[in-house]
């Protein structure tokens, strides 16, 4: 694994969240959540993730002519309001999560080379 960029916290990522909300991720965000009823074990740390990812992008995260955009993104202070405190897995884990490469990234992210050149 080599050296990875620091984010420059640009928002590209917010404003215009590379993430395709279609009707089949929503059901799937659903279907989440439909596990956390009290009858389930959801206390490992993936399904405590994947409960709060869903919660937050069912939440915020909304559709605008094809895009995905969060509405806790500030655009004019190009801040995210909740960067301290409540920031799902999905966006604090951005964009390696669990693999050794980015996943895919906005035009113009930092990680884009990264991802350019990775085998
Ligand atoms: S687009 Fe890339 S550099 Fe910009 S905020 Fe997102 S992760 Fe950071
Ligand atoms: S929660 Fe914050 S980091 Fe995540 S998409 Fe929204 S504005 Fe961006």
């Amino acid at each position: 694994m080599g050296d990875r960029p620091v984010c420059v916290c640009c928002g590209k990522c917010c404003d215009g969240v590379p993430y395709k909300l279609d009707a089949k991720q929503r059901a799937k965000h659903r279907h989440v959540l439909s596990y956390d009823n009290g009858e389930w074990d959801v206390s490992s740390e993936q399904w405590q993730r994947n409960i709060e990812d869903s919660r937050f992008i069912l939440e915020h995260w909304h559709v605008r002519k094809g895009v995905t955009q969060c509405d806790q993104y500030d655009r004019q202070r190009k801040l995210c309001k909740v960067h301290e405190n409540g920031k799902p897995p999905v966006c604090t884990k951005f964009p390696y999560y669990d693999y050794e490469e980015p996943v895919e990234v906005p035009p113009g992210c930092v990680f884009e080379k990264v991802k350019k050149e990775a085998p």
